[in-house]
Formats: C-alpha cells, structure tokens, sequence
C-alpha cells in the first residue's frame, strides 16, 4: 500500500466540483493524471478532467448509472493519452458531514478496480487508479492493492492559502504540539503550528540568506528539510553566514548548517547535497516537496526552479537581496520575494522583469556562455557581489511572514512580489504586488502544467553551468 498525495491545479479542482455539485443529483467524472513515484511513496498530479456528456448518463439523486460502453470508451481513451493515472470521481451532492464510500461504491469501485487491473495494465503496466467521492463538505479518497482498499493520504489543492484537504476516510494522528512553539500558536494557532510540522520544505541555496532560512524555518516548525549547495565556507562568508564561524572555514555548508540546526531539535528529517541543482538525483529529491524556497544568485536556477514548481505542483518561494554600488556609492540596497503557486499566480517565466532571456540561453550553452564571457554580457562566478547581514536578514523575514501567509491565509492577500528599497523608502515603496492569474501565453503554466517526470527537467541544462 503506498502513501497516496493528490495534487490539483487550482482550475482542474474547481472545474471537477463545480460539475460534481452542480446540482442535486449525482455526478461522474474521470481526472487523467501522472504518478511521481518518490522514496516515501506517490504524489499524483491531476492533469485534467474528463466527464461525460449528460445525456449520456441516466442520473438520479442517489445513483449514476453510466453506459458500459462508455466506461469502455473511456478507459480506450486513458491508454491511448499520455496519462498514466486514471481517477474514478463522483458526487454525493445530498452530503453535508462526512462523506463516506457507499456500499455501493465498494461494489462499483471493486469492479472497476479489478478491470482496470486486468485490462489497462495489459496495455499500461505502471498504470494506477484511485476513485474520489465528493460531498458538499468534504472527500473520500482510496486506491486499491492486494484486493484491498487503503485511504489516499492527503489532497493538495494549489490555491492562495495552500488548501489541505485529508479525506474522511484516512486516519490522521493526533495532534502533538510542542512547548517549543507555544508562542507562535498564540498568534497563527494549532491547526497551522500542525501544518508546518508536516512540510516537507526544500531549501535551495545554503548562502547567506539561505543560512538563515534554515535556521528559521526549523524554529517556524518545519521537521523535514532537504537542502542544496555545493559551496563550502569561506572567510568572505562570515559576515553574513549566520552561525559560521572560522573553525568552519572550508568545510561543505550543509553540513555545518545541519549540525547547527539539529541542536534545536532532535527529531528533524534532514537530506543535503552537495551537488549543484542541475542533477537528476537533486531533482527526484526536490519533487515531492510541500515547498520549494530558493535563496540561490543566478537566473539560471530561477528559471530551473520555476519549471521545478510548475512542472510537479509545488510553491516555489523565491529570496533574494541586491546592492548596486556605482562609483563608491550605494544606488540601490533591496530585497525581493517571489511567491509562485503554480496554475494559480504568475510564474518567473509568465512575467518580462525578472529575466533577461537572453542572458538565461547564454548560462544554459556552454559554447555560448564562453563567448557571452568574452563579450563581458556575463560576469564570471567568481565575481562577488557585494552583501550584508542586515539586508539579508531583511529578505527572509519578509519572505517568512508570506510563507506562513501561504499555508494560513493570515492576510487577506496575497503578496506574489515584494520589493523592499531601503534606499528609497517613500510612500510606494516597500512595493508588494497582489498576484496576477498565470499568462495564457507562458508556455510553462500552460503546457508544462503538472506534466511530472514526462517533462525530464533534468535533461534540459548542461551540467557545467551552475
Ligand atoms: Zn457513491
Ligand atoms: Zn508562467
């Protein structure tokens, strides 16, 4: 029996439950998706929603009764797709408590269970179904294995706050909230201190800021952390790398920053790398994340990360801080987050100012970012930039209080983009945006939407580049 997740875009789940509750009656519908097998179970991505048309089906109150040869049709129509999750959904629009499979769901499910077993397999092996039923309030959810049903652990629905739904038929565990954090339950409460104790966060960048988030987000209650970074300490590092101190120097920072972090709390689930992003390994750690946060300094990461986000259903948190020195003197000094959800806001790629395109396809050809170099388009790696404590510290604490504003909705909205120039602090300016629906233009939140393995993101870069 594997841990099940359901993922929804944000226009996939209000498209099924509009039709599933349209009415009184009882509804069917069938979600085409893909299986992201991961080390600690399957995440499904809902790619789309495939009903019937209604005079198709005979429906009453408390019954659908659909044409066998259309079920036939449908599961034709699964093989010849590029799905290879088959989801069985209907209503019980008649339900305002606990939805609950009926008898007669356990025989129709059985069934289909069992067909699709004998008769899809045949033509997609690693094929897996799993049936939903909708109530007004609430929804059941369960796979089949061994001749036995188990429950779908939890469904994620990617919208602003991030909804976490455990259907009714899962057994949850009790709520075990710690001293630690009493403080915070005063001001967000248990049901978010319970949210996120059970984040897994994927932390990319372990730099300055990326130090600090650490350190904060385990202090925020966040248990299972995999973080990224293939740089070690160096001595320009500690005027910022929070907790770094010289008998560090030289050793890989993940590793310094998990012993730090673990004497906060025993129990955390910590992975590292050291590796860059740009790696298969790396990414089939990242894509069963809750959250991406990226604390990284190229646009090439960016752009990896967004597709990261976009391509497996995960919010994807972006931190950075700048100083622009001309001259001898300070023209700018500002922090920005970035907040994606995927399907539901902007991403990186829908949105002319945050890239400069051009400069992304030169870090991506290692011919042409040689000759990018030559031209001086690009700068080196080894050029620093300069950086401070304050001001980084400055980016995550901004980024943080939208984080818990994600998974709470604490807040009325949303802020996708904030800006803070301490420069020029007037009236418009710390600048937060309120967030803009995805751009039907940008292939990313259209095309690649929930497309999982299929998108081999790893493929893309060559790996010289980061
Ligand atoms: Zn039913
Ligand atoms: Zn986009």
């Amino acid at each position: 029996m594997s841990k099940t997740v359901i993922k929804f875009p944000h226009k996939v789940y209000t498209a099924l439950r509009e039709y599933l509750l349209e009415d009184k009656n009882e509804k069917h519908a069938f979600i085409f998706g893909t299986c992201v097998k991961t080390k600690d179970g399957i995440v499904v991505l809902a790619q789309k929603v495939v009903g019937f048309r209604q005079e198709d089906i005979e429906v009453s109150p408390t019954r659908v009764k659909i044409d066998r040869e259309l079920v036939t049709h449908l599961f034709e129509k699964f093989v010849e797709s590029g799905a290879d999750v088959l989801i069985s959904c209907h209503s019980h629009p008649f339900d305002y408590g606990n939805v609950a499979f009926s008898h007669i769901d356990d025989e129709n499910d059985r069934n289909l269970f069992e067909y699709f077993e004998k008769e899809i397999k045949k033509h997609k092996k690693d094929a897996l179904m799993y049936t939903m039923v909708f109530g007004q309030k609430s929804i059941a959810a369960r796979g089949f294995e061994g001749g036995e049903f188990f429950a779908v652990e939890k469904i994620v629905h990617l919208t602003y706050p991030i909804e976490y739904i455990y259907p009714t038929n899962a057994r949850r565990s009790a709520k075990n909230i710690r001293e630690l954090y009493h403080r915070q339950v005063l001001a967000f409460g248990e049901e978010a201190q319970e949210i996120f104790s059970n984040l897994k966060v994927s932390l990319i960048g372990a730099g300055g800021t990326g130090s600090i988030l650490a350190e904060a987000l385990v202090r925020l209650g966040v248990r299972e952390l995999c973080i990224v970074d293939h740089d070690k300490v160096e001595e320009s590092n500690l005027n910022r790398w929070q907790g770094g101190g010289y008998d560090d120097i030289g050793r890989y920072k993940v590793e310094v920053l998990q012993e730090r972090i673990k004497r906060i709390r025993k129990d955390l689930t910590i992975m590292t790398f050291t590796k860059a992003l740009f790696d298969k390994e790396v990414i089939d750690h990242i894509k069963d994340s809750d959250v991406i946060i990226g604390a990284v300094d190229s646009d090439s990461a960016r752009f990896l990360l967004n597709r990261i986000a976009l391509c497996y259903l995960i919010p994807y948190l972006d931190c950075s801080s700048g100083i622009i020195v001309k001259d001898g003197a300070i023209q700018r000094l500002a922090s920005r987050n970035v907040v994606v959800i995927p399907g539901f806001t902007e991403c990186f790629n829908c949105n002319d100012f945050f890239y400069d395109r051009t400069k992304i396809n030169y870090e991506f050809h290692s011919y042409l970012k040689k000759e990018a170099k030559r031209r001086k388009y690009i700068q080196g790696a080894d050029v620093k930039s300069p950086s401070v404590y304050a001001l980084n510290m400055l980016s995550v604490s901004t980024l943080l209080l939208e984080f818990m504003n994600l998974f709470t909705g604490y807040k009325e909205q949303l802020y996708w983009n904030v800006l803070v120039d301490f420069m020029n602090m007037t009236e418009e300016i710390p600048r937060a945006y309120g967030y803009q629906a995805p751009s039907l233009r940008c292939i990313d939140c259209n095309d690649r939407l929930a497309r999982g393995d299929e998108e081999r993101v790893w493929e893309l870069f060559a790996p010289e580049v980061v």
